[in-house]
């Protein structure tokens, strides 16, 4: 059997960004068929009215019904997706339980997924030179300049024709328009102006001065490069409204340093990273160890796919990984280099940078929609090293030969929501297999999984304990909360307090960790006990000092404090429990002369405020550092000498098969932070259940016992490496609906599964946004047809459930490997 050529065929089988299951055939006008071809974008009717850009993924000859529709018009005249990606998009559909188009939702940059919701507007700094433009094109550029933004549809109305999709791409590829998903619903880019030396006075310390001799006759102007300097410490570039507002000067001055040719102005879009080809380029020497390792990952990859790195916190994994991707970029190949969360390792993007120079490219979710497509573009064309999250194994890679997963055991390599719910580290390993590229997983605390692949063989083992320079482990102390009781307001034992002082004196700095769960400032009615509630959510309301009102962390929704009890009417409304804020307070009561700053997700939010707290914290600007997960991760700095864990129980006894081994690694990271050249760095953690082993494990920094124990545990109940689980959670706005439609649904599991069936169960927080949700759980033996038929069940499952009366809105949610 041959297959058609596509230009012969007459229909097309393309894939929508929603959630469909299998493609969709479209007929083909005879006139637009020789321009068609696997991953173009062909604009379409899908549903009553709704238009979509959708991808071609294959060609027949005959429909699979009378009712096909036609293509309306062709927008590519290249394709967009390479075959490759097509098939990891299968198979990311596959094993997460989840639809194509969901996946094509997840993989596509948004503007590329232009619909009938689509919103145009102009772009700042477009071309000026609008010859190669159509009357029509022109036509709605002037329309722009009127109005701010279009919809499609208000653009087929200007131009009175039906498709716009093609020249609305053409518009958005030549750099004229951008292109949101929903009329100002998404966020629109801001543009900000970044200021850096021009090349004549960059990287030379005497051609600074000459510069500042330029600024001798004003006053205002050496101040403005003064704070210029200072700003731009460790950085290329420096946002011009940080340097106005502390030099405290107005942007004419700026201009004038402009006008002399001091400084350079450059317009972009907020959160893209600067990148700085003229850092100087640091040469890659490993340590005897740091080879050792290195030869063994090469050794292992002859005939293992992927190898895992164990290198403990401080070993100089990143020098590692630079070695090898020197190496790989030598060859030609592409790297991509996965991070858990790149807002939080801008060290980690400046450390490459200098080895790497411009050819790393920076994949993160703060990217606008503009450098998405950018980014996309760069991939295409062969960006030998991509450094970025975990959505970035959805690039178009031409030629992938290397992935490095760093941090492989951190939990935000999982998507939660919305599906494909998928695992970062893991779909990159399949990834992997798809391309032939080889796969480097690095952690000082590796999940159970990966470290039970090496053990059993399937995955390399590659081991660095010493750290860089012999720098020494630290010293960890417990505090025994049973015996030391913590006064009503306070969250620091005697222990803890004298240490701190004690650290602070010998001139180092010190590190307050404080997990994020558990102990939000709640309010709460000391009369009635009465407590403030999300009026959608079955959660408690927590308290936001810098807007002194309520928020829901779920929801968003926002509410005032009352002022008497809503039960009670009693006037006693107190704040309860021990947000990061109430602890940077407690720290200042105690410590009055010491700088103490809070780095948490209210701090953090704005990108600019997360490199100037590191920045700060690294120029030992700051004493006391309190935070929460966000301290723990791929920082690195040089005088911290005390790390203080407030309640290492809390992570210990969450409900959850993860607890212990998160708690180990928590522990073990937040320790790796306290260490000097010098001297061993002090780790000080407060528990009220010091005997508890996971702390030994810690204390003795032994992964090999954590490991050995908790693979028992595991065993015994029958949850990873051992097991595989899913998740599915139901969504009702009527509680009795989602209850019966999980009992439902359960029971027909258990019909084909049994015991591996668990549920359902109301989860722990039972109500979301006006939504009461069920879960049910399965438990899989870890054999691939058994989790493939698992799943093929599902999928009829929840098919048939749809069907029953009353049942059809209830959404499922499925969750392949919950995290
Ligand atoms: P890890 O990621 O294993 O915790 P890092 O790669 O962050 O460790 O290394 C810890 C510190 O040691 C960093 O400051 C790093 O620059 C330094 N370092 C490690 N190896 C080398 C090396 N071969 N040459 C120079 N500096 C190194
Ligand atoms: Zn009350
Ligand atoms: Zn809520």
């Amino acid at each position: 059997m041959s297959l058609p050529k596509h230009t012969d065929s007459a229909f097309v089988q393309v894939i929508v960004p929603v959630p469909i299951e299998k493609p969709y055939t479209y007929s083909v006008p005879p006139e637009m068929r020789s321009q068609l071809a696997f991953g173009h974008r062909v604009e379409v009717q899908f549903g009553r009215s709704r238009r979509y850009a959708a991808l071609v993924v294959g060609f027949v000859e005959a429909p699979p019904s009378e009712h096909v529709k036609p293509v309306l018009d062709v927008i590519d005249d290249h394709p967009v997706i390479t075959p490759l990606q097509l098939d990891f998009w299968r198979w990311m559909a596959d094993y997460y339980a989840c639809s194509i188009g969901e996946v094509m939702h997840a993989a596509l940059p948004a503007s590329f997924k232009l619909t009938s919701e689509t919103s145009i507007y102009l772009l700042p700094g477009h071309p000026d030179d609008f010859t190669d433009l159509t009357d029509r094109e022109y036509l709605v550029i002037q329309a722009l300049r009127n109005q701010e933004e279009l919809s499609l549809d208000d653009v087929k109305k200007l131009l009175r024709i039906d498709t716009v999709l093609p020249l609305v791409n053409k518009l958005f590829r030549l750099g004229f328009i951008g292109v949101q998903e929903q009329l100002a619903d998404s966020y629109r880019p801001k543009v900000q102006k970044y200021l850096r030396l021009a090349p004549a006075f960059r990287n030379d310390p005497e051609a600074l001065h000459a510069a500042f001799e330029l600024t001798q006759r004003s006053e205002r102007q050496t101040q403005a490069l003064l704070a210029f300097v200072q700003l731009a410490r460790n950085r290329v570039e420096v946002l011009q409204s940080e340097v106005l507002r502390k030099a405290d000067v107005k942007s004419d001055v700026i201009k004038a340093l402009e006008k002399k040719e001091i400084l350079e102005v450059s317009e972009r879009e907020v959160n893209r990273i600067a990148m700085d080809d003229e850092l100087p380029q640091v040469d890659i020497h490993l340590t005897p160890a740091q080879q050792t390792a290195y030869a063994t990952i090469m050794e292992q990859w002859e005939d293992k796919r992927v190898v895992l790195l164990h290198g403990a916190t401080g070993s100089g994994k990143t020098w590692i990984y630079k070695k090898l991707l020197d190496q790989d970029l030598d060859q030609g190949g592409q790297a991509l280099y996965l991070l858990p969360e790149i807002a939080l390792t801008v060290q980690v993007v400046q450390r490459l940078q200098r080895t790497f120079g411009n050819q790393v490219v920076v994949a993160h979710s703060g990217l606008s929609n503009n450098e998405r497509v950018d980014l996309w573009k760069r991939v295409q064309e062969g960006a030998p090293l991509i450094l970025g999250v975990r959505s970035s194994i959805f690039l178009p890679f031409q030629n992938l030969t290397t992935i490095i997963v760093d941090e492989e055991h951190d939990a935000s390599y999982k998507q939660s929501d919305p599906a494909p719910r998928y695992h970062g580290r893991d779909a990159a390993i399949y990834l992997a297999s798809l391309t032939g590229a080889r796969v480097l997983l690095g952690s000082a605390t590796p999940s159970v999984e990966s470290f039970y692949n090496s053990s059993i063989e399937k995955y390399g083992l590659a081991v660095l304990r010493e750290r860089y320079l012999d720098v020494r482990f630290p010293d960890l102390h417990f505090v025994d909360l049973r015996k030391h009781k913590l006064t009503k307001d306070s969250q620091f034992s005697r222990q803890l307090v004298d240490e701190i002082g004690a650290t602070l004196e010998r001139k180092e700095q010190v590190i307050i960790f404080k997990n994020r769960r558990g102990y939000a400032p709640v309010v709460r009615c000391l009369i009635c006990g009465w407590q403030a509630m999300c009026d959608r959510c079955d959660v408690a309301l927590t308290y936001h000092k810098y807007r002194n009102n309520l928020h829901c962390h779920l929801c968003g929704l926002q509410k005032q404090i009352p002022i008497v009890c809503p039960d009670c009417a009693s006037n006693e409304i107190r704040l309860e429990g021990h947000g990061t804020q109430k602890i940077e307070d407690e720290l200042k009561i105690i410590f009055p002369d010491a700088r103490v700053s809070r780095m948490d997700y209210d701090t953090t939010r704005r990108k600019e405020a997360y490199h100037k707290l590191i920045d700060a914290f690294e120029q030992q600007e700051i004493d006391i550092l309190v935070g929460t997960q966000m301290v723990t991760k791929g920082l690195d700095f040089d005088h911290v000498g005390l790390v203080g864990v407030l309640h290492a129980d809390q992570q210990l006894y969450f409900p959850h098969f993860r607890a212990v081994e998160r708690t180990f690694q928590l522990l073990v990271q937040v320790s790796g932070r306290a260490g000097r050249k010098e001297t061993a760095g002090q780790v000080v953690i407060q528990t009220y259940n010091p005997t508890h082993p996971v702390f030994a494990d810690v204390a003795m920094n032994d992964y090999q016992s954590f490991f050995q124990r908790e693979l028992l545990s595991r065993k015994q109940w029958l949850y990873p490496p051992f097991f595989h689980l899913i998740k599915i959670t139901l969504k009702h706005k009527v509680k009795g609906t989602v209850v019966g439609a999980a009992r439902l649904l359960a029971h027909r599991l258990k019909e084909h599964l049994g015991n591996r069936v668990l549920g359902p169960a109301e989860p722990g927080i039972a109500r979301v946004r006006n939504q009461y949700l069920m879960d049910i759980g399965i438990k899989i033996e870890r054999k691939p047809q058994a989790s493939a038929s698992v799943k093929k069940l599902l999928r009829e499952q929840i098919a048939q459930l749809h069907k029953e009366r009353g049942m059809t809105t209830v959404r499922v949610n499925v969750d392949v490997d919950p995290g």
